[in-house]
C-alpha cells in the first residue's frame, strides 16, 4: 500500500519549520502499517509563494461574509516558505527514505496556468488536484460554522453539481497527477438524489485527462464516516481502468496510514492487484500483492 497524501501541520497550527526527523517519523509509522511508500504533499496554501500568485482569489464572491472569512482563513494559512518545504523533502529522499516529493494543489479558476509556471520551477513527482472551495464556500471546513450553515441555505444537489463541474475544470487543465478525495463535497454527510449522475462525471474526468483516483481514509474522520470515493464510485474508477493511489490526507503523525487495511479490503474485494505511484510527474504501476499489510 501507499500514503501518497500526508500534511506536515495540521489545519489551526500555524507551521513550523519542516524538519528531517518529522519526514522520517512520518515514514516509520507508515511502515508500521505496511505502506511502501509515502508522498508528502502540503497544501499549496500553506506558502508565501502561493499567496504572492494567488491571495485575493476570493474577491469575485458575492456573500461578504464568506469573503472575509476566506480572507481569514487563508492569512492563518500562508505562512510557510515553498523552498524550505522542498529542500527538506529531497533531503529526506537523500537520506533513503521511502518519500516522494509531493503537493495538494487546489483549483483556482482562470489561475492555473500561474499555478503550473510557480510549480515548475520545483521537482515535484506528485501533484494532487484538490477542490475543497466553491467559490469562497468552505464546504467541507466542518469545524467552521460559517461554512457548514451554508448547507441549510443551498440546494444540495446543485452545490454538488458546482463541486464536479470545478472538478471537470481541474481535469481539463492537466496541471495535476492525482485526484485527491474524488467525492470530498460529501464530507458533512450531505448527499444528492442521483449520486450516480455526479460519479459518471468524475470518472469521465479522471479518464479524460489521465489522472489517477485517491483511494483516502481521511472520509471515515468526518461525519459523512466513508471513505472517500464512496463504494460505488471506486467501484466505477476501477471498471474504467483508472489507476488508484491509497492516502490517509494525515495532518499528524498518529492519523498516518490510518485504516490502511480498511482500504486494503476495498481494493481487495475489486480485484484490484495494483496502485499507480510517482517520481517526477510520470506514473507506474507497483503490484498491490507486495504491498497489502503482512506480505
Ligand atoms: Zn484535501
Ligand atoms: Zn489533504
Amino acid at each position: 500500500m501507499l500514503d501518497y497524501h500526508l500534511h506536515l501541520w495540521p489545519h489551526g497550527q500555524r507551521d513550523t519549520a519542516p524538519t528531517l526527523e518529522q519526514v522520517a517519523a512520518y515514514c516509520d509509522g507508515a511502515r508500521a502499517a505496511g505502506i511502501s511508500e509515502v508522498a508528502l504533499t502540503e497544501h499549496l496554501f500553506r506558502f508565501r509563494q502561493a499567496d504572492r500568485l494567488l491571495g485575493g482569489f476570493w474577491d469575485d464572491e458575492p456573500d461578504a461574509a464568506l469573503r472575509a472569512s476566506m480572507q481569514n482563513y487563508w492569512g492563518d494559512h500562508a505562512r510557510a516558505d515553498l523552498d524550505a518545504y522542498v529542500e527538506c523533502v529531497l533531503a529526506a529522499k537523500e537520506a533513503g527514505l521511502p518519500v516522494v516529493l509531493g503537493l495538494e494543489v487546489d483549483y483556482y479558476r482562470g489561475r492555473m496556468s500561474d499555478v503550473v509556471e510557480l510549480l515548475a520551477g520545483y521537482p515535484f513527482d506528485v501533484l494532487l488536484g484538490s477542490v475543497h472551495w466553491i467559490g469562497a464556500w468552505r464546504f467541507d471546513d466542518v469545524d467552521d460554522p460559517l461554512s457548514m450553515a451554508q448547507w441549510s441555505t443551498r440546494d444540495v444537489d446543485e452545490a454538488w453539481s458546482d463541486y464536479v463541474g470545478a472538478i471537470e475544470e481541474l481535469a481539463a487543465t492537466s496541471a495535476c497527477d492525482v485526484l485527491a478525495h474524488p467525492d470530498l463535497v460529501k464530507a458533512a454527510g450531505h448527499h444528492p438524489l442521483a449520486p450516480e449522475e455526479c460519479w459518471d462525471r468524475l470518472v469521465e474526468a479522471a479518464v479524460g485527462s489521465g489522472m489517477a483516483a485517491e483511494l483516502s481514509s481521511a472520509g471515515w474522520r468526518k461525519p459523512v464516516n466513508e471513505a472517500y470515493p464512496a463504494p460505488g464510485l471506486l467501484e466505477r474508477f476501477v471498471a474504467r481502468g483508472v489507476p488508484l493511489t491509497t492516502a490517509s490526507d494525515a495532518h499528524r503523525l498518529s492519523d498516518v496510514a490510518h485504516r490502511t487495511a480498511d482500504l486494503a479490503r476495498m481494493l481487495d474485494a475489486l480485484q484490484v492487484r495494483s496502485l499507480r505511484a510517482f517520481r517526477a510527474r510520470s506514473g507506474s504501476d507497483v503490484a498491490l500483492a507486495a504491498t497489502v499489510p503482512g506480505s
